[in-house]
């Protein structure tokens, strides 16, 4: 019997652990989202667990099959090649809508941004290097101010993630190293069409690196790894 007296976790922040858990490729595309077992694991009721559930199949991140319960997305190479089409279409109109109202304190965010990256990288920590590196684009949407621009990023650079987690070649970050310092100095520079040119140039970089021989996992959540 669920307790009367549960911590104050709101669905919303469970939905947020699970996409961070995802962007540092901590829990694998197609994995089972067993829902007493999260239900132990964050103390909360599995009514809790279930919207955050279904807040994150409304963003395509995981998957509700009839009879099965929920999934971890797995995005099929067709739907990874969407995503990339999107984000191309998507990132030069942010760049231009960036630049038409940047402020000193957007660029002290950068590039506390890429100081972050960097850290991260010197120590070696992939999760964290994962990441950030999908932080950067969000970053980007959510200083531009188009509320909608930003909540499409928001949902984009998670499934790119699970993306790279499918077809990456393993060992390789999510983002090349540097590509977001350069971009950024084109953003500080307030050259818009060196700007553009690198961000494309840096999603092709992305989608480029895809192996389209990925296969998918289909391992149990150590729900204990993600919480600690
Ligand atoms: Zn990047």
């Amino acid at each position: 019997m669920e307790s009367v007296k549960l911590p104050k976790i709101q669905a919303e922040k469970i939905a947020e652990s699970i996409t961070n858990a995802i962007m540092e490729h901590r829990i694998a595309p197609g994995s089972k989202l067993s829902e007493s077992r999260m239900a132990t694991a964050f103390e909360v009721s599995r009514t809790k667990i279930n919207q955050s559930l279904l807040m994150l199949s409304e963003s395509g991140l995981v998957q509700q099959l009839p009879n099965r319960g929920f999934f971890v997305s797995s995005p099929s190479i067709d739907e990874a090649k969407q995503v990339f089409f999107l984000r191309q279409l998507l990132e030069p109109e942010i760049i231009k809508e960036l630049l038409k109202n940047i402020k000193l304190k957007d660029i002290k965010r950068l590039h506390r941004h890429l100081n972050a990256e960097k850290e991260a990288r010197a120590s070696s920590n992939r999760r964290l290097i994962i990441r950030l590196s999908g932080e950067f684009h969000m970053l980007l949407a959510e200083m531009c101010g188009n509320r909608y621009i930003n909540k499409m990023m928001a949902e984009l650079c998670p499934l790119t993630c699970l993306i790279i987690a499918l077809y990456d070649v393993p060992n390789t970050p999510a983002c090349p190293e540097d590509e977001h310092t350069t971009i950024v100095a084109a953003i500080e520079s307030g050259d818009e069409e060196q700007a553009i040119s690198l961000m494309k140039h840096h999603l092709t970089h992305i989608e480029m690196a895809l192996n389209l021989d990925g296969s998918n996992n289909n391992n149990e959540v150590d729900w204990d790894k993600i919480i600690g």
